[in-house]
């Protein structure tokens, strides 16, 4: 029986495509850029993935990233890149000003309250993951934040797993297959969940196929299937 979710935030109980479109927006504004269109939101989209899967792979470090997307997404643009710095700090604010919940997510969250202990387990940095956890309400909704940036590891790196496993510990026992860890991304949240030995639910609206030849539990396309996960309805 499912005792525990981790929930992953960007992109599973957020929809993160919104607020990023707003904040780089935000933020060419702030930082008399000029127009950036969605076309310019989706390249750099495309770019900061890249960045978070090398950071994911261990190759560049969290602070190494967060300039250097930026600085080739702005060199690929044609801009100058050397506010990247101060782009990105503005960036991280302005990521926390607003929050959109996937298929309901708020309602399901309050509805699992009863069942189960439900925590956020999020890679991404404090201020902007902070910013929307309290913009989104879900800093009271949830039983506790897990973010990477405290902890000093990332997911999908046991070590990361092993600080929550500590800090639930201090609560109550569970079993490892008590614990399942939700997320939409299969580099961070289901490597990291198999790294973790816990059960793995993908998150996956766009039904994109499984390259990596992860271990996954349960696949959803819409976050109120969760539900039945937790029930024992969905096998
Ligand atoms: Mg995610």
């Amino acid at each position: 029986m499912i005792k525990v979710i981790l929930w992953d935030i960007d992109g599973t109980l957020l929809n993160f495509t919104k607020v990023e479109n707003y904040a780089m927006k935000k933020c060419f504004e702030m930082f008399d850029m000029g127009v950036c269109t969605d076309e310019m939101v989706e390249r750099y989209a495309a770019v900061n993935k890249k960045y978070w899967e090398r950071l994911e792979r261990g190759e560049l470090t969290k602070a190494q990233i967060l300039t250097g997307r930026f600085r080739e997404f702005f060199r690929g643009e044609g801009l100058p890149g050397e506010n990247a710095e101060a782009f990105n700090k503005e960036y991280q604010v302005r990521l926390g000003d607003k929050a959109f919940f996937n298929d309901n997510g708020e309602e399901l969250v309050i509805k699992l309250k009863a069942k189960v202990k439900q925590y956020a387990v999020t890679n991404g940095t404090l201020t902007a993951q902070r910013g929307k956890l309290a913009k989104s309400g879900l800093d009271k909704l949830l039983d506790g934040v897990f973010i990477s940036d405290e902890i000093g590891i990332e997911k999908p790196n046991a070590g990361f797993f092993d600080y929550v496993f500590c800090e639930l510990a201090k609560g109550e026992d569970y079993e490892k297959n008590e614990i399942l860890i939700i997320g939409d991304s299969l580099t961070s949240d289901i490597q990291g969940g198999n790294n973790a030995g816990i059960l793995c639910c993908w998150y996956n609206p766009a039904g994109n196929t499984n390259t990596k030849g992860l271990r996954i539990d349960y696949e959803i396309r819409n976050l109120q299937e969760v539900e039945e996960i937790i029930t024992g309805m969905k096998l």
